[in-house]
């Protein structure tokens, strides 16, 4: 199969398998998914859905959250990895937010990515997932998956992104990005598979034979 072919293969597949992706982090407005992704970096979605809670009884809203201190913050969220540096960034992006955009989250992936703890995949997210514009944010699930499926060279995630946004139409980019995020997490983990296994690689490489290597 051509690169092209695949990738209208992995479209119609996973539209089938997961025709409507819910949002897996839990949220109640924009400024609680922007710090819901904040928080999933280095952290499975599930342990950030079990700790927001008490995140928020600390504020709901920029303004309440920029009075608390970092360490309050860290201790509501200290199972999740890397919580000193996040904590921080919270504290100083609600600060931010409050001072220069009215309590406000931006919908710009530029002003988005100038805040802290905010890289150009969590401003990716929010992008598509809280403002509906089309972005493709690449996890390590999409860099790894679409290695496997020949789609890129996966020389770096800037270079996936590249590639997956020229192959698939750009109004499926929001869907497509938690489809693939799904399928990664059900079907296609890091350790369980050489590339060999399942209906879709069968379908993409009905000649593979040899296992296949993917880069981080
Ligand atoms: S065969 Fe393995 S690598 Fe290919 S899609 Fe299935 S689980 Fe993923």
């Amino acid at each position: 199969m051509k690169k092209g072919e695949r990738a209208d293969y992995i479209l119609s597949e996973l539209k089938r398998l997961y025709p409507n992706p819910a949002v897996p982090l839990d949220h109640f407005d924009t400024y609680s998914l922007l710090v819901a992704v904040l928080l999933s970096a280095q952290t499975t979605d599930k342990m950030v859905n079990q700790v927001t809670p008490d995140l928020w009884k600390l504020g709901k809203t920029p303004a309440e959250m920029a009075k608390r201190k970092p360490s309050e913050i860290r201790e509501a969220i200290k199972r999740c990895g890397l919580s000193p540096q996040k904590s921080i960034a919270i504290q100083k992006l609600s600060e931010i937010l409050v001072r220069e955009y009215d309590g406000q989250v931006p919908d710009s992936l530029e002003e988005l990515e100038k805040l802290p703890g905010v890289g150009h995949k969590t401003a990716s997210v929010v992008m598509c997932q809280a403002f509906g514009q089309n972005a493709f944010p690449v996890d390590t699930h999409i860099h790894r998956l679409a290695q496997r499926w020949g789609l890129t060279s996966g020389a770096s995630v800037v270079q996936t992104e590249r590639d997956l946004k020229k192959l698939f139409p750009e109004e499926s980019w929001n869907k497509l990005h938690l489809q693939i995020i799904y399928y990664g997490r059900e079907h296609c983990t890091a350790r369980g598979c050489d590339g060999t296994v399942c209906p879709i690689c069968k379908a993409l490489y009905p000649r593979r034979k040899t296992p296949v290597e993917t880069r981080k």
